[in-house]
């Protein structure tokens, strides 16, 4: 034993160093006195010696610079130059355009929990509390879904007209130019309560108020730029769309083939230095009916008419929509959502350099602008929709699980069911805490480039899975389509989100950790910026720096990942309550288990890490899961930890850790190179996997929570439009559960009575008078079951038509006008 014990020591003390993350000197020191104290103590004095030996060997060349810079540095620097992925220059422009928040500290691998707390809780202001109330309850009433989507293929000219004038598109746009001013929150939750009515009127809401004309002038454009159109877009005399998507150009929005010739030309009647664009644009929404058109393209100086460069780059300009030579007017079809979009072309149309936004300062800065803008409306438009349709979806189809009934049960009491409806409810309190926690960022000053990202995949790919499990429990009534249904233009539109805005598999797969690896790492970054430095002696002093930081931080995540591993992240500081504090460890284990293997890989695979999509994509499913993990945490302490929502917070919870699970189970299973991955495995999960999809029993809470009145229903249900009125089926729906579930025992004793044959009468109306009659129900109780009946009723019944109403809105127009002409 006292052979083994210096070593053990030496063991010990490291592993404790590297978990806490204590500087070499401090750790080469403790491990010294450690052995001095073995010495004096009698421990044997050769594996003593040797165990300092060790101790010097790493200590002294580590912490001397002399002898590390030339002998360790510079050929680490050489190599790393060697093996550096040459970033392109959209890359680059990309990992510029953001900030870090929240992200960073779960890349750590050591996330300092008191940055997250920290984070003042989401507030609206009092005006932005008043528009929700105000305009945006009664822009919901005013909405009928299935007359936008079915009978007029658009917004009714009130809507519009409404919608304008209380200055919907003008959100973003500050106060002084007469916009509402308000901040990325109340965005959201607007647009939140707008999806949750109808996704065609959210959607032409949200797009004005996320990356387009109003956001890059309020970013860049000249003064003049900002006083004319800003006003404009405000109170919507300019109704804006944003083209960028063309035939050629889809994902790879850089490769554009838009072009725009520098020349002379007229505008207004003089003659002025400008740009003649070519370009075909497809997929623009609001296009058909916009009045002003933001334009992407690639501008070109042939004649040298600016000064020297040819090849200028990507710019944006302003279109107005009567300039000549522009064609737009025609629509597009999104899947039955009618809300406006459609191809935008151009041949020859020749406007001044001032249409271009910000001038001629900003021609060739395109690319670096929307960029930049991106994940501000990233971050809100579809997390915000996808929040609002979830919330809806969940409440509204968990009243119905209570209401409509099968072999005598409510639908919601059967097991198969009740899973489904739990994936709702833990879905939609996922996406709606994700949703809130990108729009917080945002309104924070962040520039979440990372977070949008995450909060885009999620909350859609959560939302589609939402619209699909309601579907399955709803039935037919959610097939029928017409006034009563809720649910089915919901169904049908839930790709246009994965598909827009980064489609997703391409979001998933290199977007999220692609960006995460490099803009949220603590050194990948300082390393890159300290190789690429021109000034040598920097170089090599910033790089040094660096490189044992990162290797202090690679050592440190493999400890820690193996130690939480070992204990089940049992053990370890962790803020939170009694209940909550096992949620914050498995995140802290983790969230070392990420940075070691987004260490690994990146060293083992370098620049090829790029193209492994497969990898790149699970290890952004840990990251995404760790990120959502944290919203739900600080959405539940934020909302004062309410003990109803636990089983909402646990499902969700539970599913986003074995998520997290499999994402690296897949990610080490299949690493590229096998005996790394074998090894990685014994680091992150020495004793296997252990997480496990929700229980059964937590599905069973989160589904009776849902199918019945409570505090943690009525909170899941907040900021939707649940008033219920003549358009709105799911509000209707929703206001009959409390009174769905006073009167189910009522329903028992009649249908007790009616299967022992003491009612013998076959009509419903007989039935009562008869069970009334024979004292089975009071009269009371008998007026309770007539008013179940007509709930009842209004949930379960679909629409039908007569054959002409089904027409397109085209040919019942071309109809009556035939009509109208044979008419004497
Ligand atoms: C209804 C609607 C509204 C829209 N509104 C606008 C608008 O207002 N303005 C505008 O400019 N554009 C708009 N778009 C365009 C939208 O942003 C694009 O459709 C989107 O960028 C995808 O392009 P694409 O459809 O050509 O698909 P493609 O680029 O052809 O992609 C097809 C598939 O390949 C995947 N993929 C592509 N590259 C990769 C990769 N490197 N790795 C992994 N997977 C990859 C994608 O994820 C996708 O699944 C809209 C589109 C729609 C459908």
């Amino acid at each position: 034993m006292s052979i083994l014990l210096p070593f053990l020591i030496l063991l010990a003390a490291t592993a404790f160093a590297a978990y806490h993350r204590l500087r070499l000197a401090v750790w080469a020191a403790a491990t010294a006195t450690l052995l001095v104290a073995c010495w004096l103590l009698g421990a044997d004095k050769t594996a003593t010696s040797v165990a300092a030996v060790l101790v010097a060997l790493v200590a002294l060349p580590l912490l001397l610079p002399f002898l590390r810079m030339p002998l360790i540095t510079r050929p680490l620097l050489g190599f790393y130059t060697k093996i550096l992925p040459p970033l392109t220059e959209t890359e680059r422009v990309a990992l510029e355009a953001g900030t870090v928040g929240w992200e960073g500290q779960l890349f750590s691998g050591k996330p300092d929990w008191n940055v997250l707390a920290d984070q003042p809780r989401p507030a609206l202001r009092p005006d932005e509390q008043a528009f929700l109330d105000g305009p945006v309850e009664e822009l919901c009433r005013m909405t009928n879904d299935w007359q936008i989507t079915h009978v007029d293929a658009d917004l009714s000219p009130e809507l519009w007209d409404y919608i304008k004038k209380n200055r919907f598109f003008g959100m973003i746009v500050p106060k002084e130019y007469g916009g509402l001013g308000f901040t990325a929150l109340g965005n959201h939750k607007v647009i939140q309560k707008l999806a949750s009515i109808s996704a065609v009127v959210s959607s032409t809401v949200g797009v004005p108020n996320s990356l387009g004309p109003a956001e890059l002038l309020m970013h860049y454009g000249t003064d003049e730029q900002k006083q004319h159109y800003l006003p404009r877009l405000a109170d919507g005399r300019e109704v804006p769309c944003f083209a960028l998507t063309g035939p050629f150009a889809g994902s790879d929005a850089t490769s554009i083939p838009d072009y725009g010739i520098v020349c002379m030309g007229e505008w207004n009647g003089a003659r002025v230095v400008g740009v003649r664009l070519t370009f075909d644009k497809r997929y623009i929404t609001l296009a058909p009916v916009a009045t002003l058109v933001g334009l992407a393209f690639r501008m070109y100086d042939p004649d040298a008419l600016l000064g020297d460069k040819r090849d200028i780059g990507i710019s944006l300009a302003l279109v107005p929509r009567d300039t000549a030579g522009l064609e737009i007017g025609r629509r597009a079809m999104p899947l039955n959502s009618t809300f406006q979009n459609g191809p935008v072309r151009g041949k020859d149309v020749f406007i001044p350099l001032s249409q271009l936004i910000g001038g001629e300062a900003m021609a060739g800065k395109g690319w670096q602008m929307l960029v930049e803008c991106l994940s501000i409306g990233r971050s809100i438009t579809l997390p915000s929709t996808a929040s609002g349709g979830a919330k809806i979806g969940a409440v509204a189809t968990g009243a119905y699980a209570r209401i409509r009934k099968q072999f005598g049960l409510s639908i919601g009491r059967f097991e198969g069911v009740e899973e489904a409806l739990a994936r709702i409810g833990g879905n939609a309190y996922t996406i709606s805490a994700l949703a809130e926690a990108s729009a917080a960022a945002v309104a924070r000053g962040e520039l979440p480039a990372v977070p949008s990202t995450i909060s885009k995949y999620h909350c859609t790919e959560m939302g589609r899975d939402v619209s699909r499990d309601v579907m399955d429990i709803i039935g037919g009534k959610g097939i029928i389509l017409g006034p009563r249904n809720f649910a089915g233009r919901a169904y049908q539109a839930a790709p246009i989100a994965i598909t827009v805005e980064g489609a997703n598999i391409m979001t998933r797969s290199l977007m999220i950790f692609g960006q995460g690896a490099i803009l949220c790492h603590p050194w990948v970054l300082k390393e890159m910026k300290a190789a690429t430095n021109p000034d040598a002696g920097a170089r090599l002093r910033d790089f040094d720096h660096a490189l044992f930081g990162h290797i202090g931080f690679a050592i440190s995540n493999a400890v820690r990942s193996l130690w939480f591993g070992l204990t089940g992240a049992r053990i370890g500081a962790a803020p939170g309550d009694t209940y909550t504090r096992r949620y914050y460890r498995k995140l802290n284990r983790y969230s070392a288990a990420l940075a070691l293997m987004a260490d690994t890989s990146m060293l083992m695979l370098g620049g090829k890490l790029k193209f492994k999509e497969s990898l790149s994509g699970r290890l952004g499913d840990v990251l995404s899961n760790l990120y959502i993990a944290s919203a739900l945490l600080k959405r539940y302490e934020d909302e004062g930890s309410p003990a109803a929502d636990q089983p909402l917070l646990a499902w969700s919870i539970h599913n986003a850790v074995f998520k997290i699970e499999n994402a690296f189970s897949g990610a080490l299973r299949n690493f590229p190179i096998r005996p790394v991955g074998w090894l990685l495995w014994a680091l992150v999960f020495p004793w296997g996997r252990r997480a496990q999809y929700p229980s059964d029993r937590l599905c069973h809470k989160v589904a009776s929570l849902l199918m019945s009145p409570n505090e943690a229903r009525d909170r899941l249900a907040v900021g939707v439009f649940t008033t219920p009125c003549e358009n709105n089926p799911a509000g209707r729906i929703i206001s009959y559960l409390p009174k769905v579930v006073l009167a189910e025992p009522v329903e028992r004793k009649l249908i007790k009575a009616l299967k022992n044959s003491d009612i013998e009468a076959l009509d419903f109306r007989a039935q009562l008078e008869e069970g009334v009659r024979e004292g089975w129900i009071t009269a009371e109780e008998r007026v309770q079951l007539e008013e179940l009946r007509v709930m009842t009723i209004d949930a379960i019944s679909v629409d039908d038509f007569d054959p002409a109403e089904l027409r397109s809105a085209c040919s019942r127009l071309e109809q009556d006008a035939t009509e109208a002409r044979a008419a004497p």
